[in-house]
C-alpha cells in the first residue's frame, strides 16, 4: 500500500473539528473533485477517493477515536483496513449527494422552488414594431392558493409530522460498511405530510388564474426578439420566487415594406418613360410621403435611398435606412396615338443601331 496523507489534511480541517464542520468540508470536496464534474481527471479521481476515506472514517467517532490514536495502521490492525472497493463508493454516491444536497436546510430545499418560467408568443403589426407599442396580454399561470395561502393545506389543519421518517426527511439504511442516508419516499424529505389537502388547490399550493399583464414593446422590435418581464412566470411552490416571462415577439409583414434588420426595403413602379426622362415622384415613408427624384436614364433595379427614414435601433441610437428599388412597367393598353408615336421612336432607334452596327464593321 501506498503511504496515505493524514485524513486531517485531505480534508483541511483542525485535528478538533466537529462533524458539522468535517461534513462541510467533505462535501465541498466531493463536489469539486466528483468524476462527473472532471470526466477523464485523474487526478481528480485520486481526490475524490481520498476525500471519501478521510471522511467515511472521521465520521464515525470510533473509527476516528482509533485513527487518531493509531493512525492508518490503527484501523488495519482493528479490521477497518477493508475500505471496501470503490466501486461501491461511487454507487452509493448518488444517495450520498442525494442526502448532502437536503443536508441541514431539507425542508426549505425540498420544498420551496422557484416558479416556472413562461413563454408567450406576441403577434404584433409592422407599424407597432416600427414605433413601439403597449400592450395588455393575459397570461394563465400558476399563483399561490389565496384558501390556504400555498400551504396545501385545508385552512384549519396544518402539516403533521412524516411516521415514515419521524419527521427527519431522511431514512438511514446500513450498507456493510456505510451508513447510507436517503430522502425519505414517503414525505419526499419535507418531514411533514398532509392529512388534510386543501380543497380549493387539490393540495398543491397553487391554482390556475388568469392574469392580464403591460407588455411595452420598445420601437425597433422584430421577429424573434424577445422580452423578459422578470417575476410574471409562474409563482414558486411553497413559497419560492416567481419564475419569469418571456415574450416571443412576431412581426406582421407590411403590404409594401419589407425589413431588413434596421433598413425598410421597398419596391416603387415607375413607367419606362419616366426612367427615360426622369421625374420626380413620391413614395411612401414611415412618416408620410416624401419626393424622390428619378433621374435621367434610371434603369430597372436602380436602388434610392433615404437615410435615417428606416427603423429605430432597439439599442436607442440612429434609425436605419429606406431603400427604393425602382421597377420599370412596361407600357400595356396603348391607344393609337401612343403606339404610333412608339413606332417612330422605334424607327429612329432602328435607324441609329443600324448605323451603329455599320460603322463597327467598317471599322
Ligand atoms: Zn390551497
Ligand atoms: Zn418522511
Amino acid at each position: 500500500m501506498t503511504t496515505k496523507r493524514d485524513y486531517y489534511q485531505v480534508l483541511g480541517v483542525d485535528r478538533n473539528a466537529d462533524t458539522q464542520q468535517i461534513k462541510a468540508r467533505y462535501r465541498k470536496l466531493a463536489l469539486k473533485y466528483h468524476p462527473d464534474r472532471n470526466p477523464g481527471n485523474k487526478e481528480a479521481e485520486e481526490r475524490f477517493k481520498e476525500a471519501a476515506e478521510a471522511y467515511e472514517v472521521l465520521r464515525d467517532p470510533e473509527k476516528r477515536r482509533i485513527y487518531d490514536q493509531y493512525g492508518h495502521e490503527g484501523l488495519q490492525g482493528s479490521g477497518f483496513s477493508g475500505f471496501r472497493g470503490f466501486d461501491d463508493i461511487f454507487s452509493s454516491f448518488s444517495d450520498i449527494f442525494e442526502d448532502f444536497f437536503g443536508f441541514g436546510s431539507s425542508r426549505s430545499r425540498a420544498s420551496a422552488r422557484r416558479g416556472a418560467d413562461l413563454r408567450y408568443d406576441l403577434t404584433i403589426s409592422f407599424m407597432e414594431a416600427a414605433f413601439g407599442v403597449e400592450k395588455e396580454i393575459e397570461v394563465e399561470k400558476a399563483h399561490t392558493c389565496p384558501s390556504c395561502e400555498g400551504s396545501a393545506c385545508e385552512p384549519g389543519t396544518s402539516p403533521e409530522s412524516c411516521r415514515y421518517c419521524g419527521g427527519t426527511g431522511h431514512i438511514s439504511r446500513s450498507q456493510g460498511f456505510f451508513s447510507i442516508r436517503s430522502t425519505c419516499p414517503q414525505c419526499r424529505g419535507r418531514g411533514t405530510v398532509i392529512r388534510h389537502p386543501c380543497r380549493q388547490c387539490q393540495g398543491t399550493g397553487q391554482v390556475l388564474q388568469k392574469k392580464k399583464v403591460s407588455v411595452k414593446m420598445p420601437a425597433g422590435v422584430d421577429t424573434g426578439s424577445r422580452l423578459r418581464l422578470t417575476g410574471e412566470g409562474e409563482a414558486g411552490p411553497y413559497g419560492g420566487p416567481p419564475g419569469d416571462l418571456y415574450i416571443y415577439v412576431n412581426v406582421e409583414p407590411h403590404e409594401f415594406f419589407q425589413r431588413d434588420n434596421n433598413d425598410i426595403v421597398c419596391q416603387v413602379p415607375i413607367s419606362f418613360v419616366q426612367a427615360a426622362l426622369g421625374d420626380t415622384i413620391e413614395v411612401p415613408t414611415l412618416n408620410g410621403n416624401k419626393k424622390l427624384k428619378i433621374p435621367k436614364g434610371t434603369q430597372p433595379g436602380d436602388i434610392f435611398r433615404f437615410e435615417g427614414e428606416g427603423i429605430p435601433s432597439l439599442r436607442g441610437y440612429g434609425r436605419g435606412d429606406q431603400i427604393i428599388q425602382v421597377v420599370v412597367k412596361t407600357p400595356t393598353n396603348l391607344n393609337k396615338k401612343q403606339e404610333r408615336l412608339l413606332r417612330e421612336f422605334a424607327a429612329i432607334e432602328s435607324a441609329k443601331l443600324t448605323t451603329r452596327i455599320k460603322k463597327m464593321f467598317n471599322s
